[in-house]
């Protein structure tokens, strides 16, 4: 379903040019709150069944079917009648004395999971405001010693919270390496509880990188399949190695994969030196344990029987989020907010609160 909303002083007058209520009754005569079906009828003859809803005096909402074609038509019509277009986004911006409401309001239809979704929700009821007008107030306060570290202290735990809130729209990204033929995208389809890249039994098979979209304890992560990080022999091989470092360079996290049933090797030993950081995976653990020498610690799983995913899937996500926000916890959630905040930070920290006051409300209330 796609809706146009018409608002402004002549928003009825507008709409029912083209409005044929299926009742005969004329859209000037009904009640504001009523919902009426109908056709819309453009110039060119060319009709649409659509439902409208008188919101208030001025506003009006046409519900048409979700397809570009129809809102395209019911657009034009309604332009050519003098309205002038505005994306949903403006009209969000343009509708409410809150800013960061409105940036919640819009953040909130990308939110991929109910959880991020809660966040959001939260930062729309106002705990991002309230935060930062109360850091107002400490910064304003004329106990000055205890008050300017209070400030400095929200104000770092709101900065520290930004990565959260940079993925409350946008999945992480955790991509998955190791040598091939180690189990990665076994792993994958196990993570995800259902196959999604080729699983077969000859090295190097995964070539490309294929990714794939899930949720973690609630937070959206992006799961990409690297080709083998082996010494590739083929040209193919060796793009899809290539390949697989660019990913691992932008990676929010990196799973490491390794095959527990093999020996430790010399290659094991450099990609666990080169990803010190990553999340280390000892996958095939239905199978004997190969000599145990040499080889860290890790998680133990075993993608084709399911041991271990769990805890996989729990410590990925613990890496990701460390510290979850609790209900009502403030945000920052967009990259406007986030450099606002780190810059009044520094201005708290070079003793200039007076401005980082000023620059504190503007970010709350959208004025200086
Ligand atoms: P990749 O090249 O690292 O992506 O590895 P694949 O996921 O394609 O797996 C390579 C082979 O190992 C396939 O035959 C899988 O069935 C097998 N495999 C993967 N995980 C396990 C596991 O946990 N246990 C056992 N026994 N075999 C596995």
């Amino acid at each position: 379903m796609a809706t146009v909303l018409v608002e402004g002083d002549g928003a009825i007058k507008a709409v029912s040019r083209w409005f044929r209520a299926a009742s005969g009754k004329p859209l000037e005569k009904i009640a504001p709150g009523t919902i009426v079906f109908g056709r819309f009828v453009a110039e060119d003859g060319q009709e649409e069944e659509v439902v409208v809803c008188l919101r208030g005096p001025e506003r009006v909402e046409v519900n048409c079917h979700g397809g570009r074609a129809a809102a395209v038509r019911i657009l034009h019509a309604l332009t050519s009648a003098g309205c002038r277009e505005m994306s949903w986004h403006d009209w969000v911006r343009a509708d409410s004395l809150d800013p960061i409401a409105a940036e919640a309001r819009i953040a909130l239809a990308d939110a991929p999971t109910l959880r991020t979704a809660a966040v959001l929700l939260d930062q729309f009821r106002g705990a991002l405001r309230l935060e930062l007008e109360e850091t107002v107030g400490l910064l304003q306060s004329q106990h000055t010693g205890n008050a300017k570290s209070e400030a400095t202290d929200r104000l770092a735990r709101l900065s520290h919270r930004a990565t959260l809130g940079m993925h409350l729209t946008t999945p992480w990204r955790v991509v998955i390496a190791g040598r091939p033929n180690v189990g990665k995208s076994s792993l994958i389809n196990a993570l995800l509880g259902y196959p999604r890249s080729i699983v077969y039994d000859n090295p190097g098979t995964t070539r490309d990188v294929l990714t794939a979209r899930t949720a973690l304890d609630g937070w959206p992560v992006e799961l990409v399949d690297t080709a083998g990080l082996g010494e590739g022999s083929d040209a193919l091989e060796v793009a899809g190695v290539a390949l697989a470092r660019k990913h691992l360079a932008s990676a929010d996290l990196v799973v490491l994969v390794l095959d527990r049933s093999g020996p430790w090797s010399r290659e094991d030993q450099r990609l666990v030196e080169e990803f010190a950081s990553a999340l280390r995976v000892h996958n095939k653990c239905d199978l004997p344990l190969a000599e145990p020498a040499g080889r860290p610690d890790g998680i133990a799983t075993s993608a084709l029987h399911g041991e271990g995913v769990e805890l996989l899937a729990k410590r990925i996500s613990s890496a990701l989020v460390p510290c979850a926000p609790k209900p009502g916890d403030a945000v920052p959630f967009t990259r406007r907010q986030i450099d606002a905040i780190d810059a009044i930070l520094a201005l708290v920290r070079d003793e200039n609160s007076p401005y980082a006051a000023l620059r504190l409300r503007e970010l709350a209330v959208g004025e200086s």
